[in-house]
């Protein structure tokens, strides 16, 4: 029997609905389900690959190429699972789906309307990930809040699918609790605003989760329950942690997976977490401290500095830093800086290690090819992640091989020496204009050089890595790139493409075509991420 948990989020973004839908699901697998996970975006966007990080955060690139919402990266590193595009809905997929069945006359003549085939599309996937995940619970996480107009139709398709069976679906409201300054008080009147936001869609929720600051006390407690229409045990205090791992260890102490389970009639079971809390407890305590630097541009919003265009990263190098007592501390550096001051560039050396990730389009790109060279030359560890090992191939070949002006087609479409090329198959795509979801993405394979680091960091000779780009490695270089040392660690064996490459006499130089952070779990860390704290850790031992 296949039961539904809709999360829907009151009074405002950002206060941590991914984070509480993928611990809602890890205390549930905890206690032996099958748990999935689906998120909704409003976005018109058919997909997330379209949108500017910096607006909506990581492009998170599930394992058959769905370019989704990062939430699908929180839900797989908490679940330890791998979901595909079918836990990902937005507003525009819907009505993809329907105005296609409509063209091809599967409305059988009847008028097609708002209300009720939208929801009824959105039923209709929210069922089939269920089913393709195989779940005994699937979580669906609304993103945005109650009370936007472009929530409403998904709100629609949460009440119809709980009067169709009202024992298998269940309403959580994420809701916030300020504490303002000058009044000193956490105040809940706008939690009691959301949950009648709620009602008025029709839908009561069954628990309340409270974000606030700190945790909620009982008066606030009954005076939510009170207004709110449920009972005090369901209003459920989430106060801040210093990790986001630390949320399922909170949801657990409030006994939250039997109270769901109870809503549910299902007997109370007990979990352990056991693996999970030692983790939780070691992520925040490491006692080596690692200065890393990522070197990037999608961070910069107004006033304000944002790192969810990277997160897979940042958890990425959290991961492997536990299980090595590492306490990684994590500086962003704007890589145009390295553009417009000429000695801000020395600053590197002062880092640890540098990791450049993805990235797109030539802003900042100069900038990143001057760290990779200093890293290079002064044996600063390095990772290059996509647009990362494509700089350091250019790197390589303008300051070894001496092919000066060598660039990427994608910041020079005319340059000498095009060491970065466009795939073929992609060049079509452009000049049509196509972009929405024609990259190469998804996973690949890729075989690697027994000879290479890479090979002992993996310790396997076929890994498969989850790719998204459009430009490639040009083999017209290899050999001239090869005879000056580069080493090709890895490539896809049916295309050939490069996808690692290498440096020699170097503690740690690696560019990998693909994304690995998208395969990082906290209980199972990276190999190339471990490599990299490792030989760090090395380094700084010596
Ligand atoms: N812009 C580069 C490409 O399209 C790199 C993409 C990335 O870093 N994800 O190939």
């Amino acid at each position: 029997m296949k039961r539904f948990i809709f999360v829907a989020g009151g009074v405002m973004s950002g206060i941590g609905k991914g984070i509480a839908t993928a611990s809602i699901g890890k205390i549930l697998k905890d206690k032996g389900y099958r748990v999935s996970a689906v998120k909704i975006d409003p976005y018109v966007n058919v997909d997330a690959g379209t949108m500017n990080p910096v607006e909506h955060g990581e492009v998170f690139v599930t394992k058959d190429g769905g370019e989704c919402d990062q939430d699908i990266g929180n839900y797989e590193r908490f679940l330890s699972e791998e979901f595909t595009k079918k836990n990902y809905i937005t507003t525009g997929r819907v009505y993809k789906a329907v105005i296609k069945r409509e063209r091809n006359l599967e409305y059988d003549g009847k008028c097609v309307e708002v209300v009720p085939d939208i929801p009824n599309e959105t039923i209709r996937r929210i069922k089939k990930a269920a089913e393709e995940n195989n779940a005994d619970f699937t979580l669906i996480e609304i993103g945005g809040t109650i009370g936007e107009y472009q929530n409403l139709l998904f709100l629609e398709a949460a009440r119809m699918m709980k009067l169709e069976d009202p024992n298998r679906v269940l309403f959580i409201l994420v809701s916030y609790l300020p504490t303002p300054k000058t009044i000193g008080e956490m105040k809940t009147k706008p939690t009691q605003n959301a949950s009648r936001r709620l009602n008025e869609a029709g839908i009561q929720p069954d628990i309340i989760l409270g974000r606030a600051e700190t945790e909620m006390d009982e008066p606030r407690k009954e005076k939510i329950s009170n207004f709110c229409n449920i009972d005090k045990k369901y209003v459920i205090s989430a106060p801040d942690v210093e990790s986001i791992y630390d949320v399922p260890i909170n949801f657990k102490k409030e006994n939250l997976g039997n109270k769901i389970l109870e809503k549910f009639k299902i007997e109370p079971k007990n979990g352990q977490l056991s693996e999970w809390i030692k983790m939780a407890e070691k992520i925040k305590n490491g006692n080596k401290k690692l200065k890393i630097a990522i070197i990037g541009k999608y961070f910069e919003t107004g006033n304000f500095t944002l790192t969810d265009s990277y997160i897979s990263v940042i958890e990425a190098i959290r991961h492997a830093a536990w299980k090595l007592d590492i306490d990684p501390e994590i500086d962003w550096i704007f890589a145009e800086d390295y553009e417009k001051k000429e000695e801000k560039i020395n600053e590197i050396k002062k880092y640890d290690g540098v990791i450049i990730p993805g990235g797109f389009g030539n802003r900042g790109v100069e900038g990143k090819i001057k760290a990779i060279k200093l890293c290079r030359e002064k044996k600063v560890p390095f990772l290059g992640l996509c647009l990362g090992m494509q700089l350091s191939v250019i790197e390589f070949s303008r300051n070894v091989v001496g092919l000066k002006n060598a660039n990427s087609t994608e910041f020079n479409n005319d340059c000498q020496y095009p060491v970065i090329d466009i795939m073929e198959e992609q060049k079509k795509l452009i000049e049509n204009d196509s972009f929405g979801g024609t990259m190469r993405l998804g996973e690949y394979e890729c075989k690697i050089n027994k000879k290479s680091k890479s090979y002992n960091l993996y310790q396997k000779e076929s890994i498969s890595e989850r790719h998204r780009h459009r430009y490639e490695f040009n083999q017209k270089y290899e050999s001239q790139l090869k005879e000056n040392g580069l080493v090709i660690a890895g490539r896809n064996p049916k295309s050939g493409l490069v996808e690692i490459i290498e440096i020699e006499n170097h503690p740690f130089f690696v560019g990998v075509q693909f994304h690995p952070e998208f395969k990082s779990r906290p209980l199972d860390p990276h190999p190339l991420f471990s490599g990299f704290l490792k030989s760090i850790k090395a380094t700084k031992e010596h």
